[in-house]
């Protein structure tokens, strides 16, 4: 199967990925190398607040994708996860007011102490059920990111693309939830491909960064795409045949290598490596 060249007007860089830079910097370094699309971190707006945040993403002419990350609904106590809820409220009119397309959620890990996986996905659910209406409303779209099984117990209890989608089948609001599909995170799948064509319309979302054979740390040492095991192109392949046509967003925590690089580099090096690696 070959796939055809990302044009740079498909190439999206998460903001995440300039750890290294505020938020204005962050978007007048994407914007200065000619990419014009990102997801918005939430720690970055926090800084800045809505209204800056807004404003300088239209002086960039910068298109969001999403907001990340959402979810994080497994509390245990009532008041807790009715506390994540009201925050979940209010991410979703964040994302309407960036104008972004959709809330990025990951369901959360286990509770202190816990050892019951299936209830801690139950919980996500049930948080993830009464998030339809208020996204509805705005026409936010929620996109269920599964992550790599070494983080289920911290972070995400959805860890393939098949268990995100049979998540999606038991909430049954299709024209509200689909799916983000990050490669550092189900690369390693040998029945992706099959998924992504099950996925098929739920396709939202494609993150993209590669996978260090020697990773120092499952969060934070992701590589840069090309310098590692993760075939994004092929992977891209994959979505674009069961109907994908979104941009690639390139998301890399990388805490001790590329976080401490110059932010022009950073996305050089991405913008150069669209045209092999992506
Ligand atoms: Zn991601």
């Amino acid at each position: 199967m070959t796939v055809s060249d990302l044009p740079i007007e498909r190439l999206s860089i998460h903001q995440v990925t300039l750890m290294q830079c505020d938020f204005r910097e962050s978007i007048e370094c994407f914007a200065r190398h000619g990419v014009h699309q990102t997801a918005i971190w939430r720690d970055k707006l926090n800084e800045i607040g809505l209204d800056e945040a807004v404003r300088i993403l239209q002086d960039n002419d910068m298109t969001v994708n999403a907001l990340c990350p959402g979810g994080l609904l497994t509390e245990i106590d009532d008041k807790s996860f009715n506390a994540a809820l009201d925050l979940n409220r209010r991410w979703i009119d964040q994302s309407a007011a960036l104008g972004a397309d959709s809330l990025v959620i990951i369901t959360g890990g286990l509770a202190d102490g816990e050892t019951n996986l299936a209830a801690a996905r139950d919980r996500a659910l049930e948080g993830f059920f009464r998030l339809i209406d208020p996204a509805r409303a705005v026409g936010i779209r929620l996109a269920v990111e599964p992550l790599h099984p070494m983080v289920c117990g911290g972070r995400s209890v959805i860890s393939t693309v098949a268990n995100a989608l049979d998540l999606l089948d038991d909430l049954g609001a299709d024209d509200v939830f689909g799916l983000a599909v990050d490669s550092y995170a189900v690369w390693w799948d040998l029945a992706l491909s099959d998924q992504l064509a099950r996925a098929g319309a739920r396709l939202l979302h494609f993150h993209a960064s590669d996978w260090l054979r020697d990773t120092k740390d499952v969060r934070f040492d992701r590589g840069m795409p090309g310098d590692g095991m993760i075939d994004n192109r092929q992977i891209r392949g994959w979505m674009e045949k069961a109907g994908f046509s979104g941009p690639v967003e390139v998301e890399i925590f990388s805490r001790d290598h590329w976080w401490q690089h110059p932010a022009d580099e950073v996305v050089r090096t991405i913008v150069d490596r669209r045209a092999t690696h992506l």
